[in-house]
């Protein structure tokens, strides 16, 4: 089954407070259950953004997300409610997503009790230590607070806070990038863990390709507000196909050798304010003809699978 049915974003603009934040051009996803589906991207792609928005955090004037057969983009806070359990994110930085006045233990008790007012005061606190044990971090440090803790335990006690709610759905936003090398590992394996243990679901939002490669089913690649390329991880890293994946893919540094072929990207990357006309990666691409800058490449299936938006691939020259 799918768990996001449809995610449908073209040509809007995305909000947070009546502020625009990004503008999207062509997003289309679907996002199977139990998979984890990655997003990649340089930063200002707005895959963050579309981890926002998938989770109601922000707003689309365009376009449509159903989750399990029932749009969600649209509704109101008291209707969205029941999604905000089943729908949870692990933010890059611990030390920012984590209230500091507050304990451990409040941290997490304060959703179980919101979301689940009939639960007594040891239902709570027995959900809490089970999570705690889960992440790996003791119940004896329930009374601490976030600053007396590590990167990495931090990290730990925000996935404790996703996990708490039980959800189906973790959209996790670069959520090893600001730990230590040495720890990434181990959060790695824990949000792998936990994925296996509760039939998880993961929109795992990243730059690091190596790790990308290594944790997905899928991967969807972001350029400028527009997914270029959506294709099994094991298709994406042997034959990519837009010619922005190529770039991508190029630039990373081959075990034992050197970047091979790398492509070489020309131009500024514009604002994603006001977006490019026609195929947003026209004025970096070294395949760009005069149709490129006039009209948006529609996302297409492959024999392969590979889902691609480029006019050159359709047309044989890329
Ligand atoms: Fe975009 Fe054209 Fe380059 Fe394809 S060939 S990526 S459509 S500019
Ligand atoms: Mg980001």
């Amino acid at each position: 089954g799918t768990i996001i049915d449809q995610l449908r974003l073209s040509g809007g603009k995305i909000t947070r407070k009546k502020t625009v934040v990004k503008a999207v051009n062509n997003v289309t996803l679907d996002v199977h259950a139990g998979e984890t589906l990655s997003v990649v991207g340089e930063s200002g792609c707005g895959k963050s953004t579309l981890a926002r928005t998938v989770l109601g955090l922000y707003r689309t004037n365009k376009g449509e997300i159903h989750y399990r057969g029932a749009r969600i983009d649209n509704l109101s806070s008291a209707k969205m409610l029941p999604y905000r359990t089943k729908m949870q994110m692990v933010f890059q930085d611990p030390y920012a997503s984590l209230n500091p006045r507050m304990t451990v233990r409040q941290i997490l008790e304060e959703p179980v009790r919101f979301h689940n007012p009939d639960l007594n005061a040891d239902e709570v606190s027995d959900r809490v230590a089970e999570v705690m044990c889960q992440v790996g971090v003791d119940p004896i440090w329930a009374t601490n607070y976030p600053h007396e803790f590590s990167g990495g335990q931090r990290q730990r006690i925000s996935i404790a806070r996703a996990l708490v709610l039980d959800p189906e759905f973790i959209a996790a936003d670069e959520p090893i990038a600001a730990l230590d090398v040495s720890i990434q590992a181990q959060i790695l394996n824990l949000l792998m863990d936990a994925q296996e243990k509760r039939g998880l679901t993961y929109l795992f939002i990243s730059h690091d390709l190596s790790v990308v490669e290594h944790i997905s089913n899928r991967v969807a690649v972001m350029y400028l507000g527009c997914v270029c390329e959506l294709a099994s991880a094991k298709e994406l890293f042997t034959s990519p196909r837009h010619p922005y994946t190529q770039a991508l893919l190029s630039a990373i540094p081959k075990l034992g050798g050197k970047a091979g072929g790398h492509v070489k990207l020309s131009g500024d990357v514009p604002t994603p304010i006001n977006l490019p006309t026609g195929c947003v990666f026209h004025g970096r691409c070294p395949h760009a003809n005069e149709r490129c800058i006039r009209e948006i490449p529609k996302q297409r299936t492959l024999e392969s699978g590979t889902v691609v938006a480029c006019h050159g691939v359709e047309e044989g020259r890329v």
